[in-house]
Formats: C-alpha cells, structure tokens, sequence
C-alpha cells in the first residue's frame, strides 16, 4: 500500500501487467523451481502443497506468486492480511469455507495478533480448529476439521515474525531484488502489454531506475508512457526514456526525492548517525514502517546506508552520492 503511493499509485493497471504462470514469472530463479518443484511433487501425490513463506520487500511479485501457487495447482485461491484478521472468529470463517486443497494468501503475516496467530498453528499442523465458543462457566471449546489447505504467508519483515509460526511453514522462501536485465524484460513485456512501443534500451532504461523492484517498474513505465504520449513521442528509446524520468527526479540510479531526504537528513542534522529509525521518522515526517519497508532496504542494498545496533548509519557510500567529503576519522 505504502509503496503504491509513492509514485502515483494505480492498481487497476498493475492487475494488468500480472503474470499468470510461473513460466511467465520472470527473475527470482531459485524461488521458481523450487516452488515448482513442490507443486510437482504435492500434484503427483494428490496432496496440498506443504505452506509457503515469502519474504522480501513490497512490490517484489509474493502475491503474484501466491495467485500463481493457486493457478498452477488447480485450486481455489482466497487472500486477506494479517491486520484485518482482528479476531478468532474471523479467521475461523475464512478457514471453514475453504475447499480441500485451497490456497488462502495472508498478506502481512508478521502482523496477525497473537490470539489469532496461536488458533493458526494447529488449523496449519493438523487442519484443526480449536474454538471456545461462550463465555463465564458456560464457556466450552470445540474442534472443528478443516479441509486440507495451503498457507501461504508473505511478509516483509522477516525479523518480525514469531518463531513458532515460521516453523510451522515447510517451504520458506526468501525474494531478492530484481536485476537490471531481469528487470528490462518484465518492462519490455509491461510495454506491450500496454501498448508502448519501446526500444530494448528504453526498457533498460527504465529497468535500471527502478530499484529493483517489479511494482516500481510498472510505475515508471506507466507514468513515462503518459509523459512521452503527451509530447507525442511515438517509441520510447533511451534518451526519452531518460528524459522523462528525470522529470520524474527519479535520478540514474533509481533514487528518488524521497531517498535524497532521508540520507541528507542523517548526514545535515544527525552527523551521518548512528540515528535510530523512530528519531528519523519524526525528523522526516514518515511513519517508520514505510522508512523500514520501502526505503531503507534498497538503500542498504546498494550500500548507502548502515543497520546498526545503534541506529542507521551512513556509508562512504552514501556521503560521496550525497556529493559530501567522507568523514577522515569514521567512528565506525
Ligand atoms: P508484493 O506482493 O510482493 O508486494 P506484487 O505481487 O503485488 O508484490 O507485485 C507488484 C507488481 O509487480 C504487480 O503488478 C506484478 O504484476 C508485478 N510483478 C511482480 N513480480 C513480477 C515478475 N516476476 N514479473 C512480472 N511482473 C511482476
């Protein structure tokens, strides 16, 4: 959600440049064949697939491929998100109107509250349902059978997510950002989709700038296709590509305004840190889960900025993009 306002949100298009199958799903090489490994195998014995964990930072492809999941084994797909799940009841409804072998997606897993995380375990273990029903004396509990199901839980904060629950997930697996080149083809593939004539090198272009993330990229492409459409650019080559995205400050390394105020932050009042994330927020005005989950990852990712113990860091990395002198005597 977070990240889909960022640079001028608009799902209904992003529905339309999903990929469908896992053989149009493009990068994350491992986390393909392994998944299709195991759809193989839990196919080939009649059986629901094992649960699925996905970690990695927004916009990376995990409901996509929680829908793909779906898809590829034939079955029923049903999705929602750990915060809207506030009681037992409710997920208890969601459970009992699965069919044998469905897929329930749960978005922003880390976040379930812990009475309704400890109902979990055993509806994933043992496709049971442990419920009390009333209250006082009168309160008594009842199992309710589940049909056989898959879990697939994404999230973006691995560290957030309690331990008996990651243990209860049999295939974890973890997203990496995108490669240029993998990229380059997911916005190639976006074009046509849309309807953008664009060279290979516009859509590298793009690709390059859009911090290695899929959801960022159908972004770009959107919104320089609405650029160059209203200067009456007819194909999308490189340098308009480049113009257009400059307009959009989103600079050649795929940086944008927003990265550019939270590293000069640390840099102009906090002496290029350690400053912790809570501080930062309120320097900046932002909520810290969206500085944890949709900036500070690529940012350390390209070795700008520092996780530290004692808060976030600078790297002489980041000081020499800022254009600043890298500190002579570092205390770190
Ligand atoms: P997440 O659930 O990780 O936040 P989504 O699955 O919603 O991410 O993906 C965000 C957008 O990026 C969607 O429009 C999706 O179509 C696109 N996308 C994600 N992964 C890929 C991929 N590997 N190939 C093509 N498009 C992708």
């Amino acid at each position: 959600m977070v990240e889909q306002d960022r640079i001028g949100g608009d799902a209904s298009t992003e529905n339309s440049i999903r990929p469908l199958s896992l053989g149009e799903f493009i990068g994350q090489r491992q986390v393909r064949e392994n998944l299709s490994l195991f759809i193989q195998a839990a196919r080939g014995r009649g059986e629901a697939l094992d649960h699925v964990l996905l970690f990695g930072p927004p916009g990376l492809g995990k409901t996509t491929l929680a829908q793909i999941v779906a898809k590829e084994l034939n079955v029923g797909f049903r999705a929602t998100s750990g915060p809207v799940i506030a009681r037992a009841g409710d997920l208890a409804a969601l459970l009992t109107n699965l069919q044998p072998h469905d897929v329930l997606f749960i978005d922003e897993i880390h976040r379930l509250s812990p009475a309704v995380e400890e109902i979990l375990y055993p509806a994933m273990e043992d496709f049971q349902l442990d419920l009390i029903i009333g209250e006082g004396p009168a309160a008594r509990s009842v199992r309710i059978d589940l049909p056989p199901f898959t879990l697939v839980g994404a999230t973006t904060r691995s560290g957030l997510i309690t331990r008996p629950l990651r243990e209860r997930f049999g295939i974890p697996l973890r997203m990496q950002f995108y490669e240029p080149e993998e990229l380059q083809l997911i916005v190639s593939r976006g074009a046509r989709i849309l309807g953008v004539e664009m060279t290979d090198e516009g859509a590298l272009e793009v690709a390059r700038r859009s911090r290695g993330t899929p959801r960022v990229a159908g972004r770009l492409l959107r919104r320089v296709r609405d650029i160059c459409g209203v200067q009456g650019v007819d194909i999308v080559d490189a340098a308009a590509a480049d113009r257009a995205l400059t307009r959009l400050e989103v600079d050649r390394l795929g940086f944008d305004a927003m990265d550019r105020r939270y590293l000069s932050c640390i840099a102009d009042h906090y002496g290029g840190g350690p400053v912790g994330v809570e501080t930062l927020g309120a320097a900046l005005g932002e909520q810290r889960d969206v500085l944890e989950e949709t900036i500070e990852p690529y940012l350390i990712q390209q070795g700008l900025l520092q996780r530290t113990p004692r808060g976030r860091m600078l790297t002489d990395t980041g000081y020499r993009y800022l254009g600043l002198p890298v500190p002579a005597t570092p205390a770190r």
